[in-house]
């Protein structure tokens, strides 16, 4: 297995996973329509411009290459957005999904590594969150996540495909040498707006919420670096064929909205602006991974057990950022 095809590799986890996997040897081949994603963050020269929606675009790349697995992260990701257009993420996310799938059957590619998310569980019962919580989404982002989980089921039922669906919790961080990181338009996550907000490019942090029953008032959640995301990645590609199914990738340790904005204020040496807001609808408490399986599965490990770490790296892509 030496030819990788990154689907939505000029994206955040996208293209950190494909220097990580170059960094291992692999030849990536980055296809990314370039809506959300970043052509400075394609670290390979193998770049197609290509599009989910489009299967002749998805045929050439698969014509041109000789692709021996598929990691696949292309989608829209919006959470709010496809509560108010949901068409727009079943078509792209799911009709998406069905014709690069289609694209690899028909070249007789049958291993893909996918980016599923936490948010496929909706309404946690129970914490730790491990993979037999009862998944049901609450909104149509993760409900797109959950319904290619499904077909990935059935599609290694009937065509034999090997599949590894990853679940992240909050992916956060930027590549230890400072080359990528995280650049969304718009930003909705905490941490860079945090950041922003210590820099003076926003006024301040709006905290979605005190009053909730956690230690400090403010919503905890599990925020892994991406580099360790990245890892993840590779080492299910070289599992696929002893292993299909369904994996969490968290620290397994919650972190509240004040202990991220004082962390970020310890590593940049400035204070953060902030004010109190409501609570933003469909916000749980609390969510953290239970890790085991995919340690025990993949052999994973995250490098990044402290937020501090992992915030380091993100101020430093902040201040130096290139895109
Ligand atoms: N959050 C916040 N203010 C913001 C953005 C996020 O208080 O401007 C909180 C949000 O309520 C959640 C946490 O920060 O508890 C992480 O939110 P984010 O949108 O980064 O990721 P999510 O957990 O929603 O995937």
């Amino acid at each position: 297995m030496k030819n990788i095809l990154v689907m939505g590799g000029a994206g955040y986890i996208g293209s950190h996973t494909v220097k990580h996997l170059q960094e291992f040897g692999y030849n990536c081949i980055v296809a990314d329509n370039l809506v959300y994603g970043h052509k400075e963050a394609v670290l390979t020269p193998n770049f197609e411009k290509a599009d989910l929606l489009d299967k002749a675009s998805l045929k050439n790349v698969f014509d041109k290459y000789n692709i021996d697995a598929v990691v696949h992260f292309a989608a829209f990701t919006y959470v709010g957005e496809s509560v108010e257009k949901p068409q727009k993420y079943y078509e792209n996310n799911v009709i998406g999904t069905l014709n690069l799938l289609e694209a690899m059957l028909t070249h007789e590619v049958k291993k893909i590594v996918f980016s599923s998310t936490c948010a496929t569980y909706g309404n946690p019962l129970y914490m730790p969150l491990d993979e037999k919580h009862p998944q049901a989404p609450i909104n149509p982002y993760g409900q797109t996540k959950f319904m290619i989980e499904k077909i990935f089921e059935d599609y290694g039922r009937a065509y034999g495909l090997k599949y590894i669906a990853l679940r992240y919790f909050n992916a956060a961080g930027a590549s230890k040498d400072g080359k990528i990181g995280e650049s969304h338009n718009p930003e909705t996550h905490l941490i860079p707006l945090v950041l922003k907000a210590i820099k003076g490019e926003r006024d301040c942090i709006k905290i979605f919420g005190n009053d909730y029953d956690t230690p400090d008032g403010t919503c905890q959640r599990d925020y892994i670096h991406v580099e360790d995301l990245a890892s993840a990645h590779r080492l299910a590609l070289e599992k696929l064929d002893d292993f299909q199914g369904f994996l969490n990738l968290g620290t397994g340790i919650p972190t509240s909205v004040l202990e991220i904005i004082k962390s970020a204020e310890k590593v940049s040496g400035k204070k953060c602006p902030l004010v109190y807001e409501k609570r933003r609808a469909g916000d749980p408490a609390v969510l953290y991974a239970a890790n085991a399986k995919a340690k025990e599965v993949l052999g994973w490990k995250p490098e990044y057990m402290n937020v501090e770490d992992i915030i380091r790296t993100a101020w430093n892509w902040e201040i130096n950022r290139k895109f």
